[in-house]
């Protein structure tokens, strides 16, 4: 029987997750989540506030002991039995990430791959959490080494991604021991609402894991934050944000993790296979509409190919259907809101007036929904307005550079430092470019780093620690060192 709409919204929880009840919230009204791809309402959901922040964080707090006791054994199964929930309901939920954030159903699918395999690595790692023993440099005593859960964190994430942000945290704090506060982005809440549900049904104890979903995030979390209770707090989503919640952080000293904004340069260089190049190019720009942190965001390009390449990408998004992401036409859909959508015409304003040239595309899309045209953007200046923000949408600006130097020069003039991409096929010139480009990750020959089994970061204000990986569990584990005398003496 094939899913309606109807049936799937009907099944999503609408009430903030609290010691293991749904409730309602003490904010003003609920929160209309909306659909951007048609403006209409999909489902009103509970708002909490401040003294729902607290109890959620009391919730938190007071199963903290018990959960750290829990074997990791146990804490691994609840998650590899969340991980087979997840993938046996996989269209229902690439379905509600597609209905609210507007992505085609095959990304949303591919997100839910993604999101849904950091439940099954952190199932896996939390069993291999270890420590050591041996003896003082001296021979006097013995050093023990163990790692212990930080504690109740507090997840804030962002609307990009509704299933992978959440899964990314929810599954290292789990696998670690630590309870947890989560606040999805009230424009994409009902996933991470579905997701803990189908936590709840794997049998998670109460209070484990808390959600609460706000319209007033910055008065709901603050008190979180300055609660002496709370030992962490991870946060994704923009710089902006990430900075003022640091400074939250700073009063009570907090472990943070921050995945912060991205201004990905991309290179292609005279020796690339242009074709390759292109087709990493698309998905690296048209990935969830170019609304990914890892989003290429500045194509530098050899100038001897600049302009076939601007031709090449250009027809290729001419060829690609608009549309709402569950219609299963649809390779891209719409930005998620109007707010993004003038966001993207000001940067194509701004480009043109600044001498760069629009070969495809460049303006929003009448009619219903918030959809912006596919756009290319050539020869573009350094220095222009576009090469210095966050684009957030499928336009895709190209500069042009002569030598390898000024290459990188561009590609890491920018406070950002999350990842970059780059192709050529002389591998000295490759191992060259990760020695120099300044990012956390860097995609060679390829428009795609995202990896349950990767430490997913970045370097100058694109953030603080690793997700996934062998690192991830770290960011949520706290060394505890013992001295012991020599046993022998
Ligand atoms: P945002 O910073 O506006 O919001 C992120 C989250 O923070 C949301 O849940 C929002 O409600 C909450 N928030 C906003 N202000 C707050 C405050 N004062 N106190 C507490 N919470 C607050 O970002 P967004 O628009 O949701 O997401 C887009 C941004 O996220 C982009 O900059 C993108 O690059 C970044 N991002 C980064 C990564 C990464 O891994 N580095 C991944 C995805 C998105």
């Amino acid at each position: 029987m094939t899913l309606t709409e109807k049936d799937l919204l009907a099944k999503v929880p609408t009430k903030l997750y609290i010691n293991g009840d749904w409730v309602d919230g003490h904010g003003e009204g609920t929160i209309a989540v909306e659909d951007p791809a048609t403006g209409k309402v999909l489902a009103d959901i509970a708002n909490a506030n401040e003294k729902d922040g607290l109890l959620a964080l009391s919730a938190a707090s007071d199963a903290q002991e018990s959960w750290a006791k829990v074997p990791p054994r146990e804490r691994a199964e609840i998650l590899r039995r969340t991980f087979e929930l997840v993938k046996a309901r996989s269209e229902e939920f690439a379905m509600l990430i597609s209905l609210e954030m507007g992505k085609p159903l095959t990304e949303a699918r591919g997100e839910v791959t993604y999101g849904n395999e950091f439940l099954r690595w952190f199932s896996e790692e939390a069993v291999r959490i270890s420590g050591r023993y041996g003896s003082s440099p001296e021979g006097t005593g013995r050093m023990l080494v163990t790692q212990r859960p930080v504690g109740p964190a507090f997840a804030i994430t962002p609307w990009n991604f509704p299933l992978a942000m959440a899964t990314r945290k929810i599954g290292p704090a789990i696998a670690a021991g630590c309870t947890m506060v989560v606040k999805p982005a009230e424009l994409t809440p009902l996933t991470t609402l579905l997701l803990v549900a189908t936590l709840e049904e794997a049998g998670l104890p109460k209070g484990v894991v808390n959600v609460i979903t706000t319209s007033t995030s910055a008065q709901t979390s603050a008190p979180i934050i300055a609660d002496p209770r709370l030992r962490k707090i991870t946060f994704t989503g923009s710089t902006a944000v990430g900075v003022k919640l640091l400074e939250q952080s700073a009063k009570q000293v907090l472990r943070t993790s921050m995945e912060l904004g991205g201004n990905a340069p991309f290179l292609v260089f005279e020796d690339a296979d242009i074709d390759a190049a292109v087709s990493g190019a698309m998905l690296a720009k048209l990935r969830n509409i170019g609304q990914a942190c890892t989003a290429a965001n500045r194509f530098i390009v050899h100038e001897s190919l600049a302009d076939e390449f601007a031709q090449k990408m250009a027809a290729q998004m001419e060829a690609m259907p608009l549309g709402r992401g569950v219609d299963p036409e649809t390779k891209i859909g719409p930005v998620i809101n109007e707010k993004a959508r003038a966001n993207l015409k000001r940067l194509v304003d701004a480009t043109t007036s600044e001498g760069g040239k629009i070969v495809t595309g460049g303006n929003a899309v009448v009619g219903e929904g918030y959809f912006f045209q596919p756009t290319v953007l050539n020869d573009v200046k350094p220095g222009s307005t576009i090469l210095n923000e966050e684009i957030f949408g499928p336009v895709a600006p190209i500069v042009r550079f002569k030598s390898e130097d000024e290459a990188i020069r561009l590609a890491n003039d920018t406070e950002y430092g999350l990842v970059s991409y780059a192709y050529t096929q002389d591998l000295k010139r490759g191992l060259r470019l990760i020695e120099r480009l300044d990012t956390g990750m860097t995609g060679l020959n390829t428009g795609l780093v995202s990896n349950a089994a990767a430490p997913f970061g970045g370097v100058k204000q694109s953030g603080l620690g690793r997700e996934g990986g062998l690192e991830g569990i770290h960011e949520y584990l706290e060394t505890k060192y013992v001295m012991i005398p020599d046993p022998s003496i």
